[in-house]
């Protein structure tokens, strides 16, 4: 299982600073090595905690492609998926959050129901770029994914693919897309 609930915040952000083991500017002839360097070891363990709203982070949002994805899967149009199951805040769609319950209303028994059509940013949990950084990693991601340290390496260059990939859901969310 591939999960991610997101920070409310992260939509109204951009990466800049979060990367901070990134910095430094792209004509740089000697990169600051990051503390991936020689890659991560994750594997899923369907524990389903991130699919589960904890600290700040509590979203699952939905692009254009996530919506019509979505929208498929439950053999919805995208206008009923969008009134049963969506929210918007600051004009980004998301799931809808019941009132009282933390999980994401497509977590069931700690599995995600709708795995072939979860949205984007799960798919890339757990290489987010905000938490690419040996701080967050640390706190948001080790000291909380019981995946961390489990099955194969993720290279460096496999992560940072990943990363590339979020960041661009990420522009189209911002964009409306
Ligand atoms: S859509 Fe699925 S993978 Fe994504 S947060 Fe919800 S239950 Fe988890």
């Amino acid at each position: 299982m591939s999960q991610g609930l997101r920070l409310e915040s992260v939509c109204r952000a951009n990466y800049d600073g979060q990367m901070s083991e990134n910095k430094g500017s792209a004509a740089s002839a000697v990169k600051k090595e990051v503390f991936y360097e020689q890659g991560l070891r994750f594997e899923c363990q369907g524990s389903g905690k991130c699919c589960t709203s904890h600290g700040e982070f509590g979203f699952v949002f939905l692009t254009l492609e996530d919506r019509e994805r979505f929208a498929k899967h439950l053999g919805l149009s995208v206008e009923a998926f969008l009134t049963k199951y969506c929210d918007q805040t600051n004009g980004i769609y998301h799931l809808k959050e019941e009132k009282g319950r933390p999980d994401c209303l497509f977590l069931k028994n700690k599995q995600c129901t709708v795995y072939e059509a979860r949205p984007n940013q799960c798919r890339t949990w757990p290489f987010w770029p905000e938490v690419m950084n040996a701080k967050a990693w640390k706190s948001e991601v080790e000291d909380f994914c019981p995946g961390v340290g489990k099955g194969r390496i993720w290279t460096k260059s496999e992560i940072e693919e990943i990363v590339k990939r979020d960041k661009e859901n990420e522009r189209k969310l911002l964009s409306g897309k």
